[in-house]
């Protein structure tokens, strides 16, 4: 069976392999030639026959080319019963960030012509065009000690506000009591500000709400360019509670996500909530959002972050993690996240997690919790 598999593979596998590695090179060369700020090597890199594939490499070329780059490498991995075709990706590395994230995608069909390898159509879905870096069409870049932060030109002064919250990392590092030679100090976290939810998802491909003025995703963080007011405001509080994902990573990332816990150590970090409907809330008998329920559902998002549920579980999270924090430390507060986590989101999973990590029952847990929230404010 083996013989017979080898045998029929080899030959289509030799032409594929040949391709695979023109390819390769190819992009290679073009990556190396963005680094340098030579377009003439670019161009020369990536040849191209037609006008779609004139234009695609020219597009990537302009757009990519804003950007002054420490590092870029790129991908092609070949799109199955389409020889020739593939799913290129660029990552990028900007003024030594800690990651290389996806800056560009496209789609491109190669060829040989004259016994040249040549970009010979663009096959880019219309609504993955202009997406990553591409998003941004007059883009600056402020680096920072330990924040990147990139957006487009009319947004320089919500990317001044943010590069001014640089300080929040140390705050964050020093709050978490993550050791001081763990990777955090020594790494740029890169912010995108975006003008729109619109860019934002052009920028990320990820939702933003419409209530939502940041996020995080992958160890980057999105910030929109919405309430011009609440940003001038808060613009630090909303980098150290977005810096507190990023530092947390997923915290206790077991089988069962705990949004509870996840936000509600970004809300313990950031500080300055009013706990006033929680108080209200627990007053009332915890009834919209019971706490083990909380726990139980794992994304603390309802229909939308304007459900009265959504803010009090931000609340009900950043009281829970306060509480454990406050009465048997910080360590305990990740014991809890990671033995919730682990569980598998029953009453029975909250109960024994609750007893093995904090020694106590459910019952004594909750009854001290909710004291707890009656001296918040
Ligand atoms: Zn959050």
């Amino acid at each position: 069976m083996a013989v017979v598999v080898l045998g029929v593979s080899s030959g289509g596998c030799g032409d594929g392999a040949r391709r695979q590695h023109a390819v390769d090179a190819a992009l290679k060369a073009a990556s190396a030639a963005l680094v340098a700020g030579d377009a003439a090597a670019w161009y020369f890199a990536l040849p191209t026959e037609g006008a779609s594939a004139a234009l695609v490499v020219r597009q990537v070329n302009v757009g990519l080319a804003r950007y002054t780059w420490t590092r870029v490498h790129a991908k092609a991995v070949p799109v199955d019963g389409k020889p020739g075709r593939y799913t290129v990706r660029f990552y990028g590395q900007l003024a030594h960030a800690d990651t290389s994230p996806l800056v560009c995608e496209c789609v491109l069909d190669f060829g040989w012509r004259d016994g040249r390898l040549k970009v010979v159509a663009d096959r880019t879905d219309q609504w993955a065009r202009d997406a990553y870096y591409l998003a941004f069409t007059d883009p600056v870049v402020l680096v920072r000690p330990h924040l990147v932060v990139v957006g487009d030109d009319w947004q320089r002064p919500l990317m001044a506000r943010i590069a001014a919250a640089d300080g929040q990392v140390r705050r964050v590092i020093r709050r978490l009591q993550l050791a001081p030679d763990s990777p955090g100090l020594g790494r740029k976290t890169l912010i995108y500000v975006c003008a729109s939810r619109l860019q934002a998802f052009e920028a990320s491909h990820a939702f933003i709400d419409k209530h939502m003025v940041a996020g995080e995703r992958d160890g980057q963080i999105f910030a929109v360019d919405v309430w011009p007011a609440y940003w001038k405001r808060y613009a630090s509080d909303i980098v150290r509670h977005e810096l507190t994902h990023v530092y947390a990573g997923k915290f206790g990332d077991g089988k069962h996500y705990v949004g509870l816990l996840v936000e509600g150590l970004a809300v313990a970090v950031e500080g300055g909530y009013d706990f006033g409907p929680l108080r209200t809330e627990v007053a009332r008998g915890n009834r919209i959002l019971p706490l083990k329920k909380g726990l139980m559902h794992g994304r603390v998002w309802w229909d939308g972050l304007s459900d009265h549920r959504t803010y009090l579980a931000y609340l009900e999270g950043g009281a829970l993690v306060k509480y454990i924090w406050k009465r048997w430390g910080l360590k305990s507060v990740w014991a809890f996240a990671a033995a919730v986590s682990a569980g598998d989101a029953t009453p029975v999973g909250i109960e024994r997690a609750t007893g093995r990590t904090l020694g106590i029952t459910w019952g004594q847990f909750y009854k001290g919790w909710k004291g707890y929230v009656r001296t918040l404010r």
